[in-house]
């Protein structure tokens, strides 16, 4: 149904072929990418549906081109659900994406050459956030904040956000928008410690929730709206809709928000996609999600443990969310994150390597892996699938130099991915 390459490409074999192949890839590998998810059939069909003939630009009701009706019921039960399912004021759904909806938040706001206090991107921010490589980095200044240092001391935690920095850079830089947001960082961020500095500065509050919607949506992470003047997150994330952005914010803010996504940054919204945003909105109002949110968060956390009895270090020490962030030096000094990532994939297992805090090796070498639970948790997997995984990963990297153990974790994963399958409807 949702994806029968076989009968509707078979004037183009080629992609045909690689459409199957990346479904069976999905199927019979782990998928442990923090950022993603598997959609359901449904979410999928409305991505492949004729909404993506329509031009629509505008909003409902206030179109620049005809035949919109049917659309404007579309984007409008899209906006409807995503303002119940968060309890926002405003929602506004077509971003293309995270990145996006970033760009029309703080254009929303802001002027160029403002001044934007976001999270450090080696400590886990987000090139939004004011990378040198970003174009948020030539139109605002940017001010870093990061994290807490590492302690040995298991009483207290480190490498957690720094309020206290975070403030004081407040008070110094007078910041127009603080933004909070992560996307490698494994612990709760809560909007509300952000919301004293940002007022004790006059300064606006951005969330990036890119990757805990889902999880606030599934009540198992506290909700920034309401809080912060703007949210703005993925829906494909956590969330598990299309890929995709979407923004909240107040009724004050509403006007402003529209007018920086169209006609400011985008032309015409991708209506396919906001079909698909409003069926991923509906499933994620049900009890069956809130379950979801929370299984999402008990198996980072006995991933989390089983990796340590392996010898892994979290970053963090610990998780609250839908990641964990390893330490590979303490597992075996010599070991990247690249070679980590490239040993684990030839086992079937997949995930990103990541840098962690003060890192020796650089961003594309590095000597951390980030992994999530969102997607195999989606394919109905629990605490101890995790365990296994936990052993599946160490296996494969004490034997990163033995093909044939590669091939044989790669078949046990086979075998595991076999009792989770994320698409069974599709058939063998
Ligand atoms: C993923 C992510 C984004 C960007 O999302 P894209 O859809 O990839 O553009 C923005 N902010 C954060 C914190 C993210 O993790």
């Amino acid at each position: 149904m949702a994806l029968d390459a076989d009968k509707w490409l078979s004037g183009d074999p080629e992609i045909a072929r690689l459409l199957n192949e990346e479904t069976t890839r999905q199927r019979t590998t782990l998928q442990l990418i923090a950022s993603e998810n598997f959609t359901s059939p449904a979410v999928m069909a409305a991505t492949g549906s004729s909404l993506t003939n329509k031009y629509a630009e505008g909003y409902p009701g206030r179109r620049y081109y005809g035949g919109n009706q049917i659309i404007d019921e579309v984007e409008d039960l899209a906006r409807e659900r995503l303002k119940a399912l968060f309890g926002a004021e405003h929602a506004n759904v077509q971003p293309h994406s995270g990145a996006n909806a970033n760009l029309a938040a703080y254009m929303a706001v802001l002027n160029p050459g403002d001044t934007i206090l976001a999270m450090r991107l080696d400590q886990g921010g987000h090139l939004t956030h004011g990378s040198p490589a970003s174009l948020t980095s030539k139109i605002y200044r940017f001010v870093s904040y990061g994290l807490t240092p590492r302690s040995d001391d298991p009483e207290s935690l480190g490498e957690m956000i720094d309020l206290d920095q975070l403030r004081d850079l407040a008070l110094a830089e007078r910041p127009k928008l603080i933004v909070a947001g992560a996307t490698a960082y494994a612990r709760t961020i809560d909007a509300r410690d952000y919301r004293r500095i940002a007022d004790e500065v006059g300064a606006l509050l951005m969330f990036d929730a890119a990757h805990p919607a889902g999880l606030i949506a599934g009540g198992a992470h506290p909700s920034p709206v309401g809080v912060a003047d703007l949210v703005t997150f993925t829906t494909h994330k956590t969330l598990r809709g299309p890929r995709g952005g979407a923004i909240l914010c107040s009724e004050e803010l509403a006007k402003k928000v529209d007018a920086a996504v169209f006609p400011g940054l985008q032309g015409g919204p991708l209506e396919h996609a906001v079909a698909a945003k409003a069926v991923a909105f509906k499933e994620a109002n049900t009890p069956e999600f809130k379950a979801y949110g929370h299984q999402v968060v008990a198996n980072a956390t006995a991933l989390g443990d089983a990796l340590t009895h392996e010898g892994f270090r979290l970053v963090s020490g610990g998780t609250d969310n839908h990641l964990v962030l390893l330490d590979l030096t303490t597992f075996d000094g010599e070991l990247t994150g690249k070679e980590a990532q490239e040993a684990m994939d030839r086992a079937g297992i997949t995930a990103n390597r990541n840098t962690i805090p003060d890192d020796p090796r650089s961003p594309f070498i590095t000597s951390g892996l980030r992994l999530g639970t969102a997607a195999e948790t989606t394919a109905g997997m629990g605490t101890a699938e995790m365990a296994t995984i936990a052993t599946l990963i160490a296996r494969a990297l004490r034997s990163r130099n033995d093909e044939a153990q590669l091939a044989a974790i790669r078949s046990e994963v086979a075998e595991l991915c076999g009792r989770f399958d994320p698409y069974a409807e599709f058939g063998a």
